[in-house]
């Protein structure tokens, strides 16, 4: 497999789809425009050109923006929930008009395929809808004491200014699925979306602007200085919310700071999804399943299949059809037609996709379709399944983030649960069989916060996202997503 960029002019594109969308930080409703010398160049990662630069925001500017956030708290708070349901409505109904070049922009600065990127546009602005619904179910409770003496009341309060950090790998969805029921509750925010991806989160941010949304409710600050912002906005007393995804690494360095102050943390962290098969699963259905687990967004999901456990009597044969749907996968630019496979998003992750493959067949791994780095320009890794993995090797344990299929076969179910469980992660997993009952019994024992039973897509904007063990603390989307940014009141009354 090779990878293709037909003709292509970035700066043309680049104008066209920037038209409507600014390439400044946006702060207290004005955007700031890069200055000489403090800016993040973004580049598109099928050609390693630069497509335009954003500012680097500093501490000063990120505080800058806690400030606006905080102005505009104390009216938006108040805001009726009515109102701040039509805004986010507006905000998922421009979103929709605005899809395709959204869709175009993304592929360009993150280099998923553009069917991928189309997807994720579309799911994007669920949140918006979703929360435009949400905005309204603000419910409290009402009871008698066990004593009969009061009553107990309880009502849930939004929780203040919410410092927002989103990862390049979607780039739009995960800023939506925090602004949206972040503004529901009455919250404002700052966002500090991941260095590769800002010009989406820019667009994102000109949607709720023309949506309604008032200055200073929405900030939006890229900069490339994620540590020493974030350390400095944790420890100003405004910040009441931190709501993370990214790795654990960096998570758990945001959990330590976030201490200091006691801000209350949501974590949407890493992850390494089992994928077990049993014998008698429909082998056909769980290959498609397994394309959509493995290669949505070309491999870079949290929720990615990362390991194959496959029982032993079928574990050829589920190997050799995985390969050939992988192996028939058309790599090239993202935005070139009929491509199904983008670049990865950075020299850094290309090579780190690259060592894992060469270790894993170093010590024993037989490459079925791909594993080889085709060199050249732009990011590329081919779609790759390996067989006969090792069970120590380092693929199996690292969130690989990339287009490889690694392939172990299981004896028995106790088996294939222990296997599945043998991580500090716990974010997805993936069942396949055609015994519900067994189906059930695994998903209930597997260590995961979502289980895709016969089903290799676990995210929707309605339901509970979130992981367990090292993958995170606390759901996003459904009806949970808008806790996460409310804080409940408890009024003793006695009337
Ligand atoms: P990352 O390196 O952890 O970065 C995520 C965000 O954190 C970026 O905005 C980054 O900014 C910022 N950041 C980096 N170092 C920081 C620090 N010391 N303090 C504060 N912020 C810091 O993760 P990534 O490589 O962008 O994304 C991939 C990871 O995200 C994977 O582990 C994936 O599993 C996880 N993820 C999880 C979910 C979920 O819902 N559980 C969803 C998607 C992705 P810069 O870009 O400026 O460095």
């Amino acid at each position: 497999m090779t990878a293709t960029a037909a003709n292509h002019d970035t700066a043309r594109e680049a104008a066209e789809l920037l038209r409507w969308v600014p390439s400044g930080a946006l702060i207290g409703g004005t955007w700031l425009e890069p200055t000489a010398g403090r800016a993040i160049d973004v580049l598109d990662p099928a050609t390693e050109e630069r497509i335009v630069s954003v500012p680097d925001g500093t501490v000063e500017d990120a505080l800058g923006a806690v400030d606006a956030a905080s102005e505009a708290l104390a009216q938006w708070r108040r805001t009726s929930p009515r109102h701040r349901s039509e805004v986010l409505r507006r905000a998922f109904e421009l979103m929709t008009e605005r899809a395709e070049d959204l869709a175009r922009l993304m592929t360009l600065e993150n280099g998923k395929a553009l069917p991928d990127a189309r997807a994720e546009a579309a799911y994007a602005a669920e949140f918006f809808r979703w929360y435009a619904e949400e905005a309204v179910r603000n419910v409290g409770e009402l009871m008698t004491a066990p004593s009969g003496a009061n009553r107990i009341l309880v009502t849930r309060q939004p929780i203040g200014v919410a410092l927002l950090i989103t990862p390049w790998n979607f780039p739009a969805a995960m800023l939506t699925r925090k602004i949206g029921p972040a503004l529901a509750a009455g919250c404002t925010v700052v966002c500090k979306p991941a260095s590769e991806t800002p010009l989406t989160a820019l667009a994102v941010g000109r949607v709720l602007e023309e949506a309604g949304v008032p200055p200073g409710v929405v900030n939006i600050v890229p900069s490339r200085r994620s540590g020493e912002v974030a350390r400095a906005l944790l420890a100003d007393d405004r910040v009441r919310k931190l709501s993370f995804t990214g790795s654990t690494e960096v998570g758990r360095t945001l959990l330590a700071a976030a201490a200091e102050t006691v801000v209350s943390c949501s974590m949407e962290l890493g992850g390494n999804a089992p994928f077990v098969v049993f014998a008698d699963a429909d082998l056909e259905a769980a290959v498609d399943g397994a394309m959509v687990a493995k290669m949505r967004n070309g491999g870079e999901a949290c929720t990615a299949a990362n390991r194959f456990y496959v029982e032993a009597p079928v574990a050829d044969r589920f190997a050799e059809l995985l390969a050939a749907r992988m192996g028939s996968l058309r790599m090239g630019r993202g935005l070139d037609d009929g491509v199904q496979l983008g670049p990865l998003v950075n020299a850094s992750s290309r090579d780190k996709v690259r060592e894992l493959v060469d270790d894993a067949r170093a010590d024993g791994a037989e490459a079925v379709v791909g594993g080889d780095d085709p060199g050249g320009t732009g990011f590329f890794y081919p779609a790759t399944v390996l067989a006969g993995v090792p069970p120590a090797a380092a693929l199996l344990r690292t969130e690989i983030f990339g287009p490889v299929a690694p392939i172990v076969s299981f004896a028995d179910e106790s088996e294939a649960v222990a296997l599945a469980n043998d991580t500090e992660y716990g974010l997805a997993s993936y069942v396949y069989t055609g015994d519900l009952a067994r189906g059930l019994r695994v998903a209930e024992a597997i260590e995961t916060g979502m289980v895709g039973l016969n089903r290799g897509l676990v995210s929707d904007p309605a339901a509970p996202f979130g992981g367990v063990k090292q993958s995170g603390l606390g759901r996003e989307g459904g009806h949970d997503g808008m806790l996460e940014y409310l804080e409940q009141k408890y009024i003793a009354c006695t009337w």
